[in-house]
């Protein structure tokens, strides 16, 4: 079709039309339809031409783009809103040569842009042609769309290179400003090269996108392909009969356990209604988790498993002897305790509670005696016990819930009747309701243990084969509602003849062994195990004199190898000074000055005797008493008594009673490591306050214990036998002890009493003479007639 020279100009936006590409564009400016209705009624063509920028509702002539396309036009077809839709027929390219009229309508005289083509002949033009026209049919058969499945279709009949890469331009998908940079483009092997660039990177753009939908759906399958093969497996178990899921099997397996585990009715009944629950929840859930450990806890509790128990007293006694020297009441009573068991095994029984200072064997001869008995020993350290459900448990529905521990130690134990240390019962916090005593009296208890039932596990469970023992150092610690369940065996602490022999039996040969070493090479003198002893530990018990042993024997194994088996093996006082350099205690005792106003009592604590040095002090006053150091009511009671008791005495003791009554008296008691208490320093503040006033030394080498009256006798006191054991272990060979006492010195070992002058005493009179040095002449009436040494 010919271009004439004028012809009416159709701006549009959004759209560039290419020669050979029919288009259907929607116009609504007033102007632009008049223009077509126009161009309808002439039959003749328009130009059109792109708008350089989208805004202009009129655009002015140097705001269209240069080069547009003569177009026939089609269909007219008015929609709503006085758009008109238009179809239009591209048919040459065209530029403006200068614009006629812009009103009322835009004319313009144009003229056809005149295109090179290419050299027909060359093979590799021919190739990229080629390759244009099977991109793009590629392309338009992957976009899968009606009017790009047209477009494929009509790509077969369009000949010529110019043409080709037209029509592909208008069905490519590309921004406006790149459709009219190709529209420009007036050199064809230029524009198909451009246009076969743009198919390639839309293809390759397509390509990536399918690879990504691919790669998503992979991911959507592989889920699919699980569910399905599970699907699969539960089909193909049904056929085989297996018709369980592993959540199923567990609860067979469980039920066959808890069978066989030989739990009481009450027990099983529970354990029924249990795996009803389990057989409803599922496995993947936390409450299925829960409901199978308590079943597992119930299938795995020796509800029947009891090891055989040895019915032997005398080997029982045997054994006890041969791996504790001495202790003869604590064996004693452990012996007849195992006696009556024996005949009664559901007795009301108190437990046996060893108590004593640390170190004294409560630990090893429990283990002893439970090996002995052939039962299998464990202990519960009470010390961190500071709930009631720590030895209850706590209720399932409680988060975190466990059986307590006695429970959990039984499931450990895999026996229902081991025997039990509860060590430390008086380290737990005592008396509030809910509190750990509470519940170990549950524990304990014969009338109620036989059916226990622990929170957690709410089913009981019979505890009266368990054999219970409990240690303690401090008897008064311990909660009173426990007290009352107990029966206290005392193990007091050992002289140092018997240190000697526990040494020489027990703690060495252990300590060689352990070390590797034969007893030639190591043979300790008897003044070199003395030595440590008395200068190197400080103990009621033989914890230190058994590290201290342990620590000669390193040294002598070290030796051993240092010295190529130069080393004589013997250990002598020298030795051990070497070892562990200068002594650690001095003898206190011997320091103790002979200044007036200090006496040596001996004080009873829960860890053993102890010796203390009872200081008084005068100064202007009223005859008033001051009390200072960690001391009880009970010693104060005391020191009120003795100061009473100077002062009805004054006359026969040759004080001046106007002197008391003019001046204050303070008494001090050191500190130590325990709180004392108690009326046994009666008789050491009496000597004080008698030596302040008199001016006469109290003995150093005397120590003394009993309670006082305002009538001046000498009462009986406890702890002797610890208290003896402590002058001793001061290095003090003397005490002073109430007459009424004396049964109880049965007690104190045969070697200690031989070694030491006890004294009994009956009167404060007795206690003077015992106690105090001869007067000096003259007396000192000094202020501040004491003084610490
Ligand atoms: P405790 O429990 O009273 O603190 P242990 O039982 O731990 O004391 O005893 C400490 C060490 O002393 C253990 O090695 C123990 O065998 C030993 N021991 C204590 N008393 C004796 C004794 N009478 N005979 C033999 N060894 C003893």
């Amino acid at each position: 079709m010919r271009v004439p020279a004028v012809l009416p100009v159709l701006p549009v936006r959004d759209i560039v039309l290419f020669p050979g590409a029919e288009e259907r564009i929607r116009i609504g400016r007033p102007a632009s339809i008049r223009m077509i209705e126009d161009a309808v009624a002439h039959r003749g063509p328009i130009a059109v031409f792109t708008q350089k920028y989208d805004g202009a509702a009129r655009p002015a002539p140097d705001e269209l783009c240069r080069i547009g396309v003569a177009a026939e036009i089609g269909e007219v077809a008015p929609r709503e809103n006085g758009l008109v839709d238009v179809a239009v027929r591209p048919f040459a390219r065209i530029a403006v040569v200068r614009l006629i009229s812009h009103r009322p309508l835009l004319r313009a005289e144009v003229a056809v842009a005149r295109t090179t083509a290419a050299a027909s002949r060359d093979r590799q033009w021919q190739a990229t042609v080629a390759e244009l026209r099977k991109a793009a049919t590629d392309l338009f058969h992957r976009q899968a769309r009606p009017a790009a499945e047209t477009a494929r279709l009509q790509l077969a009949h369009i000949t010529g290179p110019g043409a080709l890469a037209d029509f592909v331009a208008a069905h490519l998908a590309l921004d406006i400003s790149a459709e009219q940079d190709l529209l420009e483009e007036l050199d064809e092997a230029r524009r198909v090269r451009a246009v076969l660039l743009q198919v390639a990177d839309q293809l390759e753009i397509g390509r990536l996108r399918r690879k990504i939908r691919s790669d998503v759906e992979a991911r959507f399958t592989a889920n699919r392909r699980q569910a399905y093969l599970h699907e699969q497996l539960r089909v193909i178990r049904e056929e085989l009969g297996e018709d369980r899921s592993p959540g199923e099997q567990l609860g067979v397996e469980l039920r066959k356990r808890l069978v066989a585990g030989g739990l009481p009715p009450a027990a099983m009944a529970r354990a029924e209604r249990e795996l009803q629950r389990l057989a409803a929840l599922h496995p993947a859930s936390g409450d299925y988790l829960l409901v199978a450990d308590y079943l597992d806890l119930l299938a795995t509790l020796p509800w029947r498993q009891v090891t055989a128990e040895n019915t032997d007293l005398a080997s029982i006694r045997r054994a006890l002897d041969a791996s504790h020297y001495d202790l003869e009441n604590v064996k004693q009573r452990l012996i007849e305790h195992v006696a009556v068991r024996q005949r009664n095994p559901t007795g009301n029984y108190p437990v046996l509670c060893l108590l004593g200072p640390p170190g004294v064997g409560k630990q090893s001869l429990a283990r002893s005696l439970a090996a002995a008995l052939g039962r299998t020993f464990s202990m519960l350290a009470l010390g961190g016990a500071q709930t009631e459900a720590e030895i209850l448990g706590s209720h399932r529905t409680r988060p975190a819930a466990t059986p307590g521990r006695p429970m959990r130690e039984l499931h450990r134990l895999k026996t229902r009747n081991p025997l039990v240390l509860l060590a430390g019962v008086d380290q737990l916090p005592s008396a509030m309701q809910g509190d750990p005593a509470q519940g170990l009296l549950e524990v304990i208890d014969p009338r109620q243990n036989g059916a226990f039932t622990d929170r957690y596990l709410d089913v009981a469970f019979d505890l009266s084969q368990v054999f219970f023992l409990a240690t303690a150092q401090y008897a008064d610690d311990i909660p009173a509602v426990l007290r009352e369940r107990l029966e206290i065996v005392r193990l007091p602490g050992y002289s140092d003849e018997d240190k000697r022999i526990i040494a020489r039996d027990h703690l060495l040969p252990c300590q060689q062994a352990e070390h590797g070493l034969k007893p030639e090479q190591c043979r300790f003198e008897d003044e070199a195990l003395d030595l440590i002893i008395t200068d190197y530990t400080r103990e009621a018990g033989v914890r230190g004199l058994d590290r201290r042993l342990g620590a000669v024997c390193r040294a002598i194994a070290v030796r051993l190898t240092a010295e190529q088996g130069t080393f004589g093996g013997k250990v002598t006082p020298g030795l051990i000074e070497e070892i562990f350099g200068p002594p650690r205690f001095l003898r206190e005792a011997r320091l103790a000055t002979a200044n007036p106003g200090v006496a040596t009592g001996l004080a009873w604590t829960s860890a053993g005797g102890e010796i203390m040095h009872i200081e008084a002090l005068r100064f202007p006053g009223k005859g008033q008493i001051q009390l200072t150091g960690q001391i009880g009511g009970l010693m104060k009671e005391s020191a009120q008594a003795a100061l009473s008791l100077l002062k009805s005495r004054a006359g026969a003791l040759d004080i001046d009673l106007n002197d008391l009554l003019d001046s204050d008296v303070h008494v001090h008691v050191p500190a130590g490591a325990v709180p004392k208490d108690g009326p046994s320093a009666g008789i050491a503040i009496f000597a004080a306050m008698v030596s302040l006033w008199t001016g006469q030394t109290v003995r150093a080498d005397v120590a003394m214990t009993g309670e006082i009256t305002l009538r001046g006798l000498v009462l009986p006191v406890g702890g002797l036998k610890e208290k003896i054991l402590a002058a001793q272990r001061a290095g003090i060979p003397a005490v002073i002890l109430p007459r009424l006492n004396e049964k109880d010195l049965a007690e104190v070992p045969a070697s200690v009493r031989e070694s030491m002058r006890l004294v009994p005493v009956e009167t404060v009179d007795e206690v003077m003479k015992a106690a105090l040095n001869p007067k000096p002449s003259p007396p000192p009436r000094g202020k501040k007639s004491r003084s610490r040494g």
